[in-house]
């Protein structure tokens, strides 16, 4: 199990690197470009060998980025569909010169025609953009909350997506878990029988060996909320029980658990966050 969170990559991504590194994560997320901005920088050979150094000489043992927010795979409209390809591709291709190891990405809004036809667009825009950037960063489908006209918001719609990407590239997708979006949607982890719920719902569709990562965030609004708040761990309904109950689930120990919350000292994922984690592990 490795835990960290969420860097701001301000002044570079080795910038983000030592960020991590300074509070202690063995595992870091961050930004590659501007989140709002559809243009994505592409690393040069000799930025990314500086990364790569930097992360060498650090604690972190693995990274994984968060894609821009704009992007939306699900969505009816051809030209935002390209643009997403187009910025996933060019994250991904970043992604594969520094070993990160995937691009989380929301699925999107499929705009009011179908989950079904959502599904499809998803896994379309997927496979372009792990045949237009071979190599070895995953895209990894974070699972959201269901509102409007969302898709991946059950671990049965994140499977179907995944069912429809070639076999080629089978090993370049996964999930990643938010434990707010998840309790929103009513798993309850301090509930055992909702906790066993929440494994046998991961086992019987993606698998367990599909879920890399979880997303560790507390929620502000009640189970069921179909809300998607932040809290800090411990602050919100999830609670200290609730993730006391995930981090020793004997089917998570393998995962890693990247921190989104907004901080207790309200500038982001720190080492005190983590501490409060790891203060949770028997
Ligand atoms: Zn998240």
């Amino acid at each position: 199990m490795l835990i960290g969170g969420f860097v701001s990559a301000a002044g570079g991504l080795d910038k983000a690197i030592l960020r991590a590194d300074e509070n202690g994560f063995e595992v870091a997320m961050f930004f590659i470009g501007s989140p709002h901005s559809w243009k994505l920088p592409h690393l040069t050979d000799e930025e990314a060998r500086k990364i790569r150094d930097t992360q060498k000489n650090s604690i972190v043992k693995k990274t994984y980025a968060h894609a821009l927010y704009l992007a939306n795979l699900a969505t009816s409209n051809k030209e935002q569909f390209d643009k997403t390809v187009k910025a996933l591709t060019t994250t991904v291709q970043n992604g594969n010169l520094i070993d990160l190891e995937g691009v989380i990405f929301h699925p999107g809004s499929h705009k009011g025609t179908s989950i079904q036809e959502g599904i499809k667009r998803v896994a379309e825009g997927t496979t372009q953009v792990l045949s237009n950037a071979p190599g070895t960063t995953k895209l990894i489908l974070e699972f959201v909350v269901e509102q409007g006209d969302k898709v991946g918001t059950s671990f049965e719609q994140l499977k179907q997506i995944m069912d429809l990407v070639p076999n080629e590239y089978q090993s370049r997708v996964s999930v990643c878990y938010d434990t707010c979006h998840g309790f929103a949607m009513g798993y309850d982890y301090k509930d055992p029988t909702l906790m066993q719920k929440l494994v046998s719902d991961i086992k019987n569709t993606i698998g367990l060996e599909k879920l890399d990562v979880f997303h560790v965030n507390d929620s502000q609004t009640p189970l069921g909320s179909h809300k998607d708040r932040h809290a800090n761990i411990g602050k919100g309904y999830v609670g200290l029980e609730g993730f006391k109950a995930l981090l020793n689930n004997k089917n998570f120990k393998d995962k890693d658990f990247i921190l989104e919350v907004p901080g207790l000292d309200n500038k982001g994922p720190s080492k005190k966050d983590r501490e409060l984690l790891l203060s949770l592990i028997n």
